[in-house]
C-alpha cells in the first residue's frame, strides 16, 4: 500500500506508518520562540477541558487554551441534554444496562460504571455553580431519548444545554485564580522530550505568534472529528487536531473506526448541516419517507426510537428506496406552543426557512456527529504518554463501545474531565519548577515535490469521507479512500505551513487515513460500524479493540 504500510503489532493493536514519518508539523527551536510555564495545560475549553482545569486549579496553576474563542466548541452546540439518574424510579443498574447494550459488547464495564455512578454528583455540583436545569413542579425536569430505558435526560433552557453548561463552566473559570485562559491559540503538536514524556505545547498565538507552554502536565480535551466529513453536525474547529497531535507524538489511538453519524440533521441544500436533537422524536416525532410514509418499525421494533445508527442506516436505505436526498421529521401532530417553548432553538432554526411545523414537514437526513474513538487512556484519564491525559471527545475511555448512547458524552467529559484535572492536581509530577525543560530543535528539511492547494484538499477529502468511510462501508471503498488519501499525504505532509489552514488539512488527512484503515481492518458489523461485505457481528474474530500506534 505505498506509503502506508503495516509494521508489525499483536492482534490488537496494528502499528501504522504513512507518508513522511514526521514527529513535528513545524521547526521547532526553543530558544528563539516565547515560553510560559504551567504546572497544568489544557488544550480545549469545552465541557472536558473547562471542568478538568477547575479541578486542577485548587492546587496547581493551569493554563488552558483554545483555537477560537470560548464559544467555539462542540459543547456550546449540544442541544439535547446530558444523561444521568436524578429520578426515584430510575437506577444506575438501568443507566449502565442501557449504556452497554448500545456499546454493542465492547464497552469497558468498570468505566461505564464510574461515569453512571459519578454523574449525580458533578451535576448537583453544576447546578450550585449556576447552570439553571429545566425544572418541573421544583424538580429537574428529564426526557426519554432513543436507547434510554427511562426518563433520564435533562436539559436546560429547553434545547440549549450545552450553551447553559458552557456558560456556567467560562463564568466559573474566570473568577477561579490559578487558571488563565488564553483563546485563539492554535495548538499545533504536544513536546516530548527524549524520553518520550510529554512536556507541554507549541502553539500559534493570534496576537503574540509562535509559543512554547510548558507543562509539567498536559490534559488534551479537545473535542471531535466532525468535519472531516461533508455532512457534519460539529462546527468549524472539529478538525480533529488532538488526535493526529497524540498520534504524531506516539499516543495509542483506540477505535478509530466507530465514528457516530446523527441521524435527523436539518436538510436545505446550501444551509449547514443544523442537528434537530434526537428528543424531538422522545417527545414523539414522527419520521416520514418522501411519500409520506411512517418507515421506521419496518426497521427497528422501537420505531423512531432505536439506537441511532439503526436510525441513521434506515433512512439512508429509505432514501435510497425512495430515491430522494432526504425524509421528513412530522411533528404536526404536537402542540406548537409546546415544541416553541421546549426545543427553542429548532423553533428559531426551522422558522428561519419559513418551515410552519403545524402544517410543514421538516426535512432531514444524517450527518457525521460524534467521534467514539479517540486517545486511549485509563481510569484517570492517563494516555500511554507519561505526562498527557485525554478527556471528552478526544479520549477513548471505553465509555461508548461500539456505539455512544444519547447524552451519554456530556457526562463523559463531566466526568472524566473531573478525574483527569483530579489525577494532575494530585499526581507526583505537578509542578513546573520540578521539570527540566529540554531545549527543542527540529528541523524540516525542504521539499520539491509540488504543492496542492490545502482548501482543494480539504473539500475533497471531506466529500471522500462521506463517501467512502460513511455511514455504510465496503472493502474496496475503504482501500481506495486509503489509497487517495495517500496520495494527497504525498505532496501535503511534506510541506511546512505557517498558519492554522495547512495544519488542520494535514490533521484531517493524518486522522481519516487512520479511520479507513481500522475501519477496513474491522471485518464485521458493530455499532456504528457498518460493513456491507460483513454484515454480521463476529464476536470471535472482533469482540476487541483495535488500537493504532505510530510507526518508528
Ligand atoms: C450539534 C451538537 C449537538 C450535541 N448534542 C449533545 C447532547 O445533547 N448531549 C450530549 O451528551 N452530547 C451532545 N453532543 C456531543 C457533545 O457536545 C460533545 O461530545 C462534547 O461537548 C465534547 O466536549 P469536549 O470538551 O470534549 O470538546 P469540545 O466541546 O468540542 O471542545 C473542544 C475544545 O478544543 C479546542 N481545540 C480543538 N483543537 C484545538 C487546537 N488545535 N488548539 C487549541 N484548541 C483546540 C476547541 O477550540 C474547543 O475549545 C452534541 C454535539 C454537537 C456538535
Amino acid at each position: 500500500m505505498g506509503e502506508h504500510d503495516k509494521v508489525g503489532g499483536s492482534t490488537d493493536t496494528e502499528r501504522v506508518q504513512f507518508g513522511q514519518p514526521r514527529r513535528y508539523l513545524i521547526d521547532i527551536d526553543s530558544m528563539a520562540t516565547n515560553q510560559l510555564f504551567a504546572d497544568c495545560v489544557v488544550v480545549g475549553a469545552g465541557m472536558a477541558g473547562l471542568r478538568a482545569a477547575l479541578e486542577a486549579a485548587g492546587r496547581r496553576n493551569v493554563i488552558v487554551v483554545c483555537k477560537g474563542s470560548l464559544e467555539d466548541s462542540n459543547t456550546w452546540k449540544a442541544q439535547g441534554g446530558i444523561a444521568s439518574v436524578l429520578n426515584e424510579d430510575d437506577t444506575f443498574e438501568s443507566h449502565i444496562a442501557d449504556t452497554l447494550k448500545t456499546g454493542c459488547g465492547i464497552c469497558d464495564e468498570t468505566t461505564v460504571g464510574q461515569v453512571v455512578r459519578n454523574g449525580p454528583a458533578l451535576i448537583r455540583e453544576l447546578r450550585q455553580w449556576g447552570t439553571q436545569f429545566d425544572l418541573v413542579d421544583g424538580h429537574i425536569d428529564t426526557t426519554l431519548e432513543g436507547g434510554h430505558s427511562r426518563a433520564r435526560i435533562i436539559h436546560a433552557h429547553g434545547d440549549e444545554t450545552g450553551r447553559a453548561i458552557a456558560e456556567t463552566l467560562i463564568e466559573t473559570v474566570k473568577n477561579t485564580p490559578g487558571i488563565k485562559v488564553i483563546e485563539h491559540f492554535f495548538t499545533v503538536d504536544l513536546l516530548t522530550d527524549e524520553e518520550n514524556r510529554c512536556c507541554g505545547i507549541v502553539g500559534m498565538d493570534k496576537d503574540r505568534g509562535l509559543q512554547i507552554i510548558w507543562g509539567a502536565n498536559t490534559i488534551l480535551a479537545s473535542g471531535g472529528v466532525g468535519q472531516l466529513y461533508r455532512e457534519t453536525t460539529n462546527p468549524g474547529g472539529a478538525t480533529a487536531d488532538g488526535l493526529a497531535m497524540a498520534y504524531r507524538a506516539g499516543a495509542v489511538l483506540r477505535d478509530m473506526e466507530f465514528l457516530q453519524f446523527h441521524p435527523t440533521t436539518l436538510y436545505v441544500a446550501g444551509a449547514s448541516r443544523a442537528l434537530i436533537t434526537e428528543t424531538l422524536r422522545g417527545e414523539g416525532a414522527y419520521l416520514l419517507d418522501t411519500q409520506g410514509q411512517r418507515f421506521m418499525k419496518e426497521y427497528h421494533e422501537a420505531g423512531e426510537l432505536a439506537p441511532r445508527d439503526v436510525v441513521s442506516r434506515a433512512i439512508l436505505a429509505q432514501m435510497r428506496k425512495t430515491e430522494s436526498t432526504h425524509v421528513y421529521l412530522d411533528i404536526r401532530h404536537l402542540d406548537k406552543g409546546f415544541f416553541a417553548k421546549r426545543f427553542p432553538l429548532i423553533s428559531d432554526l426551522v422558522e428561519s426557512f419559513d418551515i410552519d411545523v403545524a402544517h410543514d414537514l421538516i426535512p432531514v437526513r444524517p450527518s457525521a456527529h460524534y467521534m467514539i474513538g479517540g486517545v486511549k487512556t485509563d481510569a484517570t484519564g492517563r494516555t500511554s504518554i507519561e505526562n498527557l491525559y485525554a478527556c471528552g471527545e478526544v479520549a477513548s475511555t471505553g465509555l461508548h463501545g461500539a456505539n455512544r448512547l444519547g447524552s451519554n458524552s456530556l457526562l463523559e467529559g463531566l466526568v472524566f474531565g473531573t478525574v483527569a484535572g483530579e489525577a494532575v492536581s494530585t499526581g507526583r509530577k505537578a509542578d513546573v519548577t520540578s521539570m527540566k525543560h529540554p531545549a527543542m530543535h527540529y528541523s524540516i528539511p525542504h521539499s520539491d515535490r509540488s504543492r496542492l492547494d490545502a482548501a482543494d484538499v480539504r473539500n475533497a477529502l471531506r466529500a471522500l469521507m462521506w463517501r467512502n468511510v460513511g455511514i455504510t462501508r465496503k472493502a474496496q471503498p475503504l482501500t481506495e479512500a486509503q489509497e487517495i488519501i495517500c496520495f494527497w499525504h504525498r505532496y501535503v505532509m511534506d510541506k511546512v505551513f505557517d498558519a492554522p489552514d495547512g495544519w488542520e488539512c494535514q490533521n484531517m488527512l493524518a486522522v481519516s487515513l487512520l479511520m479507513a484503515h481500522a475501519a477496513e481492518l474491522r471485518k464485521e458489523s458493530r455499532g456504528v460500524h457498518y460493513r456491507m461485505d460483513y454484515t454480521q457481528t463476529d464476536d470471535e474474530g472482533f469482540k476487541k479493540h483495535i488500537e493504532l500506534v505510530r510507526g518508528r
